[in-house]
């Protein structure tokens, strides 16, 4: 029988990145909704309001990310960089340090020697950049695809509160807001936390409480506009 434990990590960044953007979707335009309704604004104002929180979530979310997978993918170009050059000028340092770096994870002194001393002869820069710098595989950062889809999933998670705009009568539109949103959430929550093997109720009430809390301070702040 072959032994294969369930690793759940290799999924878990791009749904936490998808999740995000979608509970980010819901939370910030629900709670621009909820805010210009307890102002008593005009349908306009309202719908107006709902559609630029969607136009400028997205752009906010895929400009974030872009300029962050592109920082990290610099970063690691840069450090890659160093250790080549490293590589270059003291070979036999870097024998020793790779060797010391894998003292410390329990290989004795003979056998880390060796151990270094065969892998840096297949592949010197990526046995550095693997057990040094921890950079598994720095081809892999893509900005324009990390950038389009934070960009879609908030605008999934944006129509949701939207689209009541658009269907609900004035008078329902808040309570229809806030039913939806607390349930969409709490959904997006047991979603997330069921791939990613946690507990199911905290996965919910993490993303519904501050949900909540957004919703609650937005409806306030109108309050105190209220015409
Ligand atoms: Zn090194």
């Amino acid at each position: 029988m072959l032994h294969e434990e369930q690793h759940r990590q290799h999924r878990v960044s791009w749904l936490r990145a998808s999740v995000l953007g979608a509970n980010d979707g819901i939370i910030s335009t629900s709670s621009l909704i909820i805010g210009v309704v307890a102002a008593n604004l005009a349908y306009e104002s309202i719908l107006v309001t709902a559609l630029a929180a969607l136009v400028a979530g997205a752009i906010s979310m895929a400009a974030g990310e872009y300029v962050s997978v592109c920082a990290q993918s610099d970063t690691e170009k840069s450090d890659l960089l160093i250790e080549a050059n490293a590589l270059k000028d003291n070979y036999e340092e870097e024998v020793i340090e790779l060797a010391e770096i894998y003292q410390k994870r329990g290989l004795a002194y003979e056998l880390s020697l060796q151990v270094a001393r065969q892998l840096m002869a297949k592949d010197a820069l990526g046995a550095h950049a693997r057990d040094e710098i921890g950079i598994v595989d720095n081809s892999k950062a893509q900005p324009v695809l990390a950038a389009v889809s934070s960009a879609i999933s908030f605008t999934v998670g944006a129509l949701l509160p939207l689209s009541i705009v658009l269907f609900a009568s004035y008078e329902n539109i808040a309570a229809m807001v806030v039913l939806v949103t607390l349930i969409a959430l709490g959904a997006l929550g047991a979603i997330s936390s069921f791939l990613g093997g946690a507990k199911l109720h905290k996965g919910i009430l993490r993303v519904t409480f501050w949900g909540a809390i957004a919703m609650i301070a937005t409806f306030l702040l109108g309050s105190g506009f209220k015409a």
